[in-house]
């Protein structure tokens, strides 16, 4: 088959042609239709450690048709349409229990990265990972949904709480994740703030439903926050890019009561510039600030995310979409901060 594969950590993706995966007793192959590319593949595919082994075919937004299942498998068989949620979880500690199974104490690692990914014509799977995707929800929109819509969904919904009339700050709202955190935001009720470095995806956060935009080009996030809710600041702020200065804006952004969410992930060995933020323990006291760590979803929350497609809550941004041998394009505009939305490969 082909596949696009990684040789070196940080390196590019190259055509090659590789065997089609084997299944495994509690596993399925699945023929990859579309695989999302977002930053966190260019991302953590650089960050050491991640990626197990080479080489290794990358790609963790997938979604496709069952061809062939284990003998151990019970919840889907070849033909069905399924997307794949992309943490390698044992589903047997009291976390994955308890529907907190990006937690593991077992974690496996990543799908594209301690096992091959979407990268490829084929992917072989844990089969308990698949979600069938509904009816008149197509491959390209199933796919993104497994990140680029589900982990807003459960950043605005469990972590941010965001309820109706609450005042929220997306930082890094123009980008693939944030721009479905701004329609989260907005089916949980809130009032979007969305705040982003260039007119293109300023554009697309107000095409998407958002409240109002703050260009990052134009100064401090948070004074801008500010004036745009007269002085009060935000009950919740999502931090997609998650460096040090968006996150310590993001802070001085809350209102009483506000919780900073941090989404976004800058690991100082690929940004080669540390993300620590300072915050103060009085401000957090006086203000009764709360700041969450949101780590992508459960199974159960892609189910939903599938379904908030189904019935058109949601819409997928996938502005960009590319053949196969093409996924190192696609990375080279994320590195230049160039797409608006989420990209896309259009496997077969
Ligand atoms: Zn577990």
């Amino acid at each position: 088959m082909r596949a696009m594969v990684l040789r070196e950590s940080g390196g590019a993706v190259r055509l090659e042609s590789v065997p089609v995966p084997a299944v495994a007793p509690d596993g399925a192959v699945v023929r990859v239709r579309a695989t999302g590319v977002g930053l966190t593949v260019v991302i953590m595919t650089a960050n050491p450690g991640l990626v197990t082994s080479f080489p290794r075919i990358p790609g963790h937004e997938i979604a496709g048709e069952v061809v062939e299942v284990g003998p151990l498998v019970r919840n889907v068989k070849p033909g069905d349409r399924v997307a794949c949620h992309f943490y390698l979880t044992c589903h047997a500690c009291s976390y994955c229990r308890s529907g907190r199974e990006t937690l593991c104490r077992n974690f496996g690692g990543y799908l594209g990265m301690a096992a091959d990914g979407g990268y490829a014509e084929f992917v072989s799977v844990p089969a308990l990972n698949l979600c069938k995707i509904p009816e008149g929800v197509s491959d390209l929109e199933a796919a993104v949904a497994t990140d680029a819509l589900a982990t807003p969904v459960h950043a605005c919904r469990e972590e941010a709480r965001i309820g109706p009339g609450d005042r929220v700050l997306i930082v890094g709202a123009g980008g693939g994740v944030g721009i479905h955190a701004v329609q989260v935001a907005k089916l949980c009720g809130g009032s979007v703030l969305g705040a982003d470095v260039a007119d293109d995806k300023l554009e697309m956060v107000k095409a998407v439903g958002g409240d109002a935009v703050i260009d990052g080009r134009r100064g401090d996030i948070a004074q801008q926050a500010l004036a745009q809710t007269s002085g009060q600041g935000v009950d919740a702020a999502l931090d997609f890019v998650a460096s040090a200065e968006t996150l310590e804006a993001c802070i001085r952004s809350l209102a009483p009561g506000g919780r900073l969410v941090i989404v976004g992930n800058r690991p100082q060995a690929v940004f080669k510039k540390d993300p620590t933020f300072r915050v103060d323990p009085g401000l957090m006291l006086r203000k009764m600030l709360e700041i969450h760590g949101s780590r992508y979803v459960s199974l159960a929350e892609l189910e939903t995310t599938l379904e908030l497609l189904r019935t058109k809550r949601l819409r997928a941004v996938v502005t960009r979409t590319f053949p196969l041998e093409e996924a190192e394009t696609a990375h080279q505009l994320l590195r230049d901060n160039a797409v608006v939305g989420r990209a896309a490969l259009v496997v077969s």
